[in-house]
């Protein structure tokens, strides 16, 4: 008989939890109409030039994508303005964070360093493939202490994640601390990455003058110890397509070229990313949406009594006033056709993430949770 005998890092797995989906709600509460704010997905959907770079290629399904996606990488690199040769581009960023596990890391004898709670998929890929996960939580108020962070750092550890600005919380370190990380890095650690996870980088305040406040991208020169990880999945609205990239150093985009499954990039996605890069009009109009969104959202939790935490990103992390419970609360919220996110997976099941919606989305939220908050007084 058969019996899969599993290797032991599965058995033990705690597979990643996605927000739930609008089909499983509608079906489950008996609803028509439901929105999702649980994702961080782009409130204004996918930008119309997308779509009709879709529609163009859909008849080209039946070739394969070029291999290596030439034209991708080099818009992207003028993009950011950085060498084609650095970029590798993936099945959303979480391929590339997978491919840098394998490509970096020697099971049994190598480890990483992140943050508890960061994102998910670092300590879940990191128990997959085998390697130690070390974890440095954060300070009460969210924020990140690097050099407790580097203390967890020896000869073993070859790769360091950081997200900035951060998931679940929003925060979003200055530059100049991240940089001095990469470079006390490169001093005690020569031989170790420091993965810079910048997903919701493009949400920061003000635009540009921000983002080069806040994105190593922009400080013009990258460490050579450093890689930027960056997605189509959140300001560009393109999550279910599945595109990602980073910017590495050069020899190693090279090498995780070779390791990468050859067409993990389809056709579509390739099409959309090149559209998506095209179309600064839905740009300008989702960073625009999420900036003001944030704002009215942290300004109406605050004021239904919520502790609310500071965003640089398209999302906001708060805790209930006393005696309401989180549970309860995403309950009634999808009772009443919204998803949110609750936090249990990440090791906080009293806080809460809601995705900035849609003027008329985040109005609703306010308002259920405002009945929410009534009925449980
Ligand atoms: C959403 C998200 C990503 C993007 O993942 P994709 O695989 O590109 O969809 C990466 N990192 C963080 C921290 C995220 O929240």
């Amino acid at each position: 008989m058969y019996t899969s005998p599993v290797r032991e890092a599965i058995l033990g797995l705690k597979a990643y939890v996605p927000g739930k989906s609008i089909a499983e709600i509608k079906e489950k509460y008996g609803l028509t109409q439901v929105i999702k704010m649980a994702s961080n997905e782009n409130p204004l959907g996918t930008s119309p030039l997308v779509c009709e770079a879709v529609q163009r290629a859909a008849a080209s399904s039946f070739r394969y994508p070029q291999g290596g996606n030439p034209r991708l990488t080099a818009a992207l690199g003028r993009w950011h303005k950085v060498a084609p040769e650095r970029i590798v581009v993936g099945n959303g960023s979480d391929e590339i964070i997978d491919l840098l596990l394998r490509v970096l890391l020697v099971p049994g004898k190598h480890s990483l360093a992140c943050f508890s709670p960061c994102f998910s998929i670092y300590p879940i890929q990191g128990h997959i493939c085998g390697v130690e996960v070390r974890r440095q939580p954060l300070r009460e108020d969210f924020s990140f202490d690097f050099e407790a962070l580097l203390s967890l750092v020896d000869d073993s550890t070859r790769l360091v994640f950081v997200t900035t600005p951060d998931n679940p919380s929003g925060y979003c370190p200055p530059r100049a601390e991240v940089e001095h990380l990469a470079a006390e890095l490169a001093r005690r650690a020569p031989d170790c990455l420091l993965v810079v996870d910048e997903a919701y980088m493009d949400f920061v305040e003000d635009g540009e003058a921000d983002e080069r406040q806040s994105s190593l991208l922009a400080g013009g020169c990258l460490p050579d110890n450093v890689a930027i990880l960056r997605t189509f999945s959140k300001s560009w609205g393109l999550a279910g397509l599945r595109l990602g990239y980073a910017v590495l150093p050069e020899a190693l985009a090279q090498y995780c070229w070779r390791a990468r499954l050859p067409f993990s990039v389809n056709l579509l996605a390739e099409e959309a990313g090149l559209a998506a890069l095209e179309d600064m009009a839905f740009r300008e109009a989702t960073l625009r949406t999420v900036r003001e969104g944030r704002q009215y959202l942290s300004r109406e939790l605050a004021a239904a009594g919520c502790t609310v935490w500071p965003s640089a990103a398209n999302f906001v992390m708060f805790r209930l006033p006393e005696g309401a419970e989180a549970s309860a609360c995403v309950d009634a919220l999808l009772r009443g056709g919204l998803i949110i996110r609750p936090l249990n997976s990440y090791d906080l099941p009293q806080h809460l993430r809601v995705s900035v919606g849609t003027p008329e989305e985040n109005a609703r939220f306010i308002s259920l949770l405002r009945d929410f908050l009534g009925e449980s007084r």
